[in-house]
């Protein structure tokens, strides 16, 4: 058997294994890289598989590095079967079809430049009509269930407790007669967040690969997120000011929309303030979750009011309606992808908004080094953006706890709920630096772990 790691090794994004068996060869995720150039380079390169040999794909979750270079799997030959959650077969053709929106865009504008230059026009990574040949090929398998696919691979989900539809995967494989079961992580939730379920705990496996994000980290829990969102609220609110927060389509949003709702019910002292969702795509990922509440934790089901809908909620779908919030004197929360601050309205918002001090950019997930949104946590005092130089003066402020990623405390409890430790941990999915300290840790609590490197064979 042979597992190779072609992304998400040394790095967090661009998530997809090989795994190669006598008979078999699949992947787990395949996803896009982001970050700075360096990481975008790389999805412009060739597979280091031919995807016409790839028998089918099992994908992790529906974010973009775990997704997004399906479409270009499709269009260099693969022609397999997608297995998957059901809610994240609702999310890919959503997502893929905004990726690739994003990238036709984004060569649009690239030709531009490179025309000028006098060099030749690009090919965008993918195009809409490649990301539509994916929906077909999409098979789903609920949580729990036991899926032969065929003599050597069997496969079950568990729920990650990440994203809606988030999977553990667990692969149960025969070869020569062996039986090895090899547990792939995906991205790991925390515990008690709100919407959906906590992480499920795998009891045994021969091999684990897991997701490492957070692996030196501890989020900070001396506040719920609940309360430290309601004082960035009240803060801006007081300097008559707008709370923007760039957010993740997915998950993110819809957690402080969650928030949102039970803030206004449970805080008599809530301002009377705009909210608006300003994202297409969140507002599209937003209607999966109304459509999936078999997902949702206890504590969500129970809810007899619509977490997702609230007065007070504008929820805009058009560039004149996001444009008219620009112009707004008013105090208003706009939440607006994307996360990072690479893409989407949330650069429209930061043009007009970044430089008065009386607004806040909240930030509630992980930035990639590289991206706008590292570079203002980093604290930069001026940003370039659009072509203009822009000086930053509205306060910059995060919530780390908001992350959807396990924090070392969760990714220790995770792993050590094995009855018996795994013969090996490959630890994927992390920074460098982190990666090499969570491995230290885990080492020291008597694991046997290793880092794969891009494109090598970790596994014969
Ligand atoms: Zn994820
Ligand atoms: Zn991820």
């Amino acid at each position: 058997m042979n597992i190779t790691c072609h992304g998400a090794a040394r790095v967090v994004t661009g998530s997809c294994h090989q795994v190669e068996l006598e008979g078999t060869n699949f992947l787990i995720d395949c996803g896009l890289f982001q970050g700075g150039k360096d990481l975008n380079r790389l999805n412009y390169e060739a597979f280091q598989f031919n995807p016409e040999d790839i028998d089918f794909v099992i994908v992790t979750h529906g974010h973009i590095d775990h997704c997004g270079l399906l479409p270009k799997l499709v269009k260099k030959g693969f022609n397999g079967e997608i297995y998957t959650t059901e809610a994240t077969a609702d999310l890919l053709p959503i997502m893929l079809s905004d990726a690739a929106f994003i990238q036709e865009k984004d060569t649009e504008h690239e030709n531009r430049r490179r025309q000028r230059q006098g060099l030749k026009p690009r090919e965008p990574l993918y195009t809409r009509d490649d990301a539509e040949k994916i929906p077909p090929m999409l098979r789903q398998l609920p949580y729990g269930e036991s899926m032969k696919i065929n003599d050597e691979v069997t496969i079950r989900f568990r729920d990650a407790g990440h994203v809606i539809g988030s999977a553990i995967v667990e692969l149960f494989l025969t070869e020569r007669g062996n039986e090895i079961k090899v547990v792939f992580s995906g991205d790991l939730g925390q515990w008690d967040v709100p919407i959906i379920e906590d992480p499920s705990f795998i009891w045994n496996a021969d091999y684990v690969f897991m997701e490492s994000t957070y692996g030196d980290r501890l989020h900070g829990k001396r506040k719920p997120r609940k309360e430290l969102l309601f004082e960035q609220i009240m803060n801006t609110y007081k300097r008559g000011g707008k709370l923007l927060i760039p957010s993740f389509a997915l998950e993110r949003t819809q957690e402080l929309l969650y928030l949102l709702s039970e803030l206004k019910t449970e805080r008599p002292d809530f301002p009377d303030i705009n909210i608006y969702l300003d994202s297409p795509l969140a507002i599209k990922v937003t209607k999966v979750f109304r459509d999936h509440p078999e997902l949702y934790d206890e504590k969500a089901r129970s809810r007899t009011d619509k977490p997702f809908d609230f007065p007070g909620l504008t929820c805009t779908t058009t560039a004149a309606e996001s444009m008219r919030i620009n112009v707004s004197e008013d105090p208003a929360i706009v939440i607006a992808g994307s996360g990072m601050c690479t893409a989407g309205r949330i650069r429209h918002h930061l043009k007009h908004g970044i430089w008065d001090p009386k607004n806040t950019v909240l930030f509630v997930g992980y930035q990639a080094p590289g991206t706008l949104g590292r570079i203002l946590l980093d604290g930069a005092s001026e940003i370039r953006m659009m072509g203009l130089t822009l000086a930053v003066k509205a306060e910059i402020a995060r919530i780390g706890s908001f992350s959807a990623h396990a924090d070392r405390n969760d990714l220790t409890r995770w792993i050590e709920a094995f009855k018996e430790k795994p013969k090996k941990v490959f630890l994927v999915h992390g920074e460098g630096k982190t990666i090499d300290k969570f491995s230290e840790y885990l080492d020291q609590r008597g694991f046997n772990t290793a880092i794969p490197t891009r494109g090598n064979n970790v596994m014969t």
